[in-house]
């Protein structure tokens, strides 16, 4: 049987890629959707783990030839995208495919696949907190901040387009939360 779609969209700071690490630990028949990128990795991030690492050049080319699912400049010159052929694989295998995507492609891949998708948008309690999350992980430059708390101000207004917003108030609850979601979609 082919596997099913599990979404999480989010600002990012947001604490989504906290509860997908989770729940990829718990279970077997989950299996990580790797995106492709031409932004450049962050310390300890690794080729075909974290991301497929592309020059623009070829992330462009990939468009052109229709190898993306979705995809999205998400910052100015930083492409992000699902690879058809990743996913497709995942599935075929009977893996549940669960993804780590901005809010607008988590609404397109919801709208192309329907039933066999359970999109989660997950919700920092409050913009200020969104921020004192991001200064704490340290990775972004100041500019960069802003320009994610600028876009996550936006991206809140997507929620109602989700099957289910998970507030992330307490981390424990949200891991709990989330595992029932899933437990309910897929029964694993
Ligand atoms: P980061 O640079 O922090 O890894 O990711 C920035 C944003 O891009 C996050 O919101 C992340 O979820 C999103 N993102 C990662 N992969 C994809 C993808 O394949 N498609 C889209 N639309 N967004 C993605």
């Amino acid at each position: 049987m082919e596997g099913k779609l599990i979404i999480f969209s989010a600002p990012s700071g947001s604490g989504k890629t906290t509860i997908v690490r989770h729940l990829l630990g718990l279970h077997s028949q989950l299996a990580f959707s790797v995106s492709a990128t031409s932004r450049k990795p962050r310390i300890n991030e690794k080729d075909g783990v974290d991301y497929y690492f592309l020059t623009v050049d070829d992330f462009r080319k990939k468009i052109e030839e229709g190898e993306f699912l979705e995809w999205e400049e998400v910052y100015a010159g930083q492409y992000y995208g699902t690879l058809r052929s990743e996913v497709e694989r995942l599935r075929n295998a009977g893996m549940h495919v669960v993804f780590d995507i901005d809010v607008v492609g988590g609404v397109r891949l919801k709208q192309e696949f329907r039933d066999d998708a359970l999109a989660i948008f997950v919700q920092p309690p409050s913009l200020k907190i969104l921020e004192q999350r991001l200064r704490k992980r340290g990775t972004d430059s100041e500019a960069q901040l802003q320009q994610r708390v600028g876009k996550a101000r936006e991206e809140l207004s997507y929620a109602g387009q989700f099957d289910h917003t998970l507030i992330n108030n307490r981390l424990e609850d949200s891991l709990s939360q989330a595992e029932q979601l899933i437990q309910n979609f897929v029964r694993i």
